[in-house]
């Protein structure tokens, strides 16, 4: 794995409490050899070509010689990249004898199924967390358990943080999203709760996160529902709780409806730093994205969080389907006019989605799907616009907004901590290689 798992801890908890903890396996940390001597590519044409020495070579690079002494061997994979390491891994596992099952966020994307009709050497997929309980016969009530990092390599948990590495633990409030974003492939409902369930709720997630405070020592969360303030009334419960944990956090948020009021109340419940998906400057492509904010709704809330002393981070999209010219234009005029506000922002181009809502129906984005990009993505024309000329339209955008989030925005951090601003750069494009920066979570 490249980023340590909540569900493991999840599942771990489950098991503890059903007895079943014999059946516990550990974890093993993938990113040497996923990031620097192997590349994923590299090893996906190895199980293409069905290139046994090389495969082998590989599991033992990771595994080294000593026999495992486990029946059963899980993977939970959260991405592509992670996903051909792992079957490499499964491949020589198989042939020692184990039982091999998958699991992961990536299986409630593509058809696991399919995968294990594929590669003969694994026995079960599982989409979700309850699926794979039920397989153990265990219920799993999504409400009530707190993760269980106790036998997990908690060093793995760790980031950097101003050059030290601390222990940042995942927690989760609720479980999936109701805000549907034609984009996106998160397609598991939000857990609803009884309005006047909410207060006994808020009190029981607020003392889980005190006992891990407690245990591991630290009094540092990632909160890593799909967006905090998702059920606003929880939320407010929760911060209001949460302030007697004396914990700081960070988590995804929505950004619309972030008042003053609430992001005051964010800051004194120890909120460090907000994850936002802005997505556009324009109201046009957020209403054909189906986001659920305004521009000046996502305005406001910047401004607010901004003045309340949290670090934001923005996520943007560009050339979205529907996103012509000018409304590209509207994205940098809104990071333009935000730049006092937005702390840091990360563009990404439009990728469509296996099992997103528009890959469902491309009719209504005016795009034709031309086949698969890899697993994940596919390819796609606009109008007259062809695949290659709708991803070169998106290099060019990608550019243009990184090079004005890169003037407006991160110059202000060189200018005002140089030095800080520097190390983050180069670890950023050199450790991180400017993946999600996810990875550099409390870092600012
Ligand atoms: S983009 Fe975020 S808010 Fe929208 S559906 Fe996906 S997880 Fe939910």
């Amino acid at each position: 794995m490249s980023t340590p798992p909540l569900g493991l801890a999840l599942i771990k908890s489950q098991l503890k409490e059903a007895e079943m903890d014999d059946l516990w396996i550990k974890t093993k940390n993938l990113s040497k050899g996923l990031y620097r001597k192997w590349s994923s590519k590299y090893i996906k044409g190895c199980i293409e070509n069905q290139n046994g020495p090389e495969l082998e070579r590989y599991a033992l690079s990771i595994l080294g010689p000593s026999p495992i002494p486990q029946d059963s061997i899980g993977f939970s994979v959260m991405t592509e990249s992670q996903l051909y390491p792992s079957l490499a891994l499964a491949w020589y596992l198989k042939r020692k004898g184990k039982t091999i099952f998958f699991g992961g966020k990536l299986f409630t994307i593509i058809d696991g199924n399919l995968l294990a009709k594929k590669f003969d050497f694994i026995d079960s997929v599982f989409s979700d967390l309850q699926s794979f309980l039920r397989y153990l016969g265990l219920e799993y009530d999504c409400l009530v358990p707190s993760p269980d990092f106790s036998g997990l390599q908690i060093d793995l948990y760790k980031t950097k943080i101003n050059g030290t590495p601390k222990l940042v633990l995942p927690f989760i409030l609720l479980e999936g999203c109701n805000k549907n974003c034609a984009f996106c492939v998160e397609h598991t409902p939000l857990l609803k709760i009884n309005k006047l369930m909410i207060a006994d709720f808020v009190k029981l997630k607020v003392e889980q996160i005190i006992q891990l405070k407690k245990k591991h020592k630290t009094d540092l969360f990632f909160l890593s529902d799909c967006a905090i303030n998702n059920n606003i009334l929880v939320f407010k419960s929760f911060i209001e709780e949460l302030k007697r944990a004396k914990i700081q956090w960070g988590a995804f948020a929505n950004a619309g409806g972030l008042d003053s009021a609430t992001t005051q109340n964010m800051k004194k419940s120890g909120c460090k730093y907000l994850l936002i998906g802005c997505e556009s400057g324009s109201q046009k492509v957020l209403k054909s994205m189906n986001k659920p904010h305004l521009v000046e709704d996502a305005e406001q809330s910047l401004i607010n969080i901004k003045k309340a002393g949290i670090f934001n981070h923005c996520f943007f999209i560009v050339n979205f389907p529907t996103e012509t010219r000018e409304d590209f234009k509207e994205t940098l005029k809104f990071l333009m006019r935000n730049k006092n506000h937005i702390d840091d922002a990360f563009t990404e181009i439009f990728d469509l989605r296996v099992g997103s809502y528009m890959s469902k129906t491309p009719g209504k984005y005016g795009i034709s799907i031309h086949g698969n990009n890899g697993l994940l993505s596919q390819r796609y024309s606009h109008g007259q616009q062809g695949w290659r000329s709708v991803k070169l339209q998106g290099v060019l955008r990608h550019y243009q907004a990184e090079v004005q989030i890169a003037t407006t925005i991160k110059l202000k951090r060189f200018i005002n901590h140089p030095v800080k601003a520097l190390s983050n750069l180069v670890y950023t494009w050199f450790v991180l290689q400017r993946r999600f920066p996810l990875d550099r979570l409390f870092d600012y």
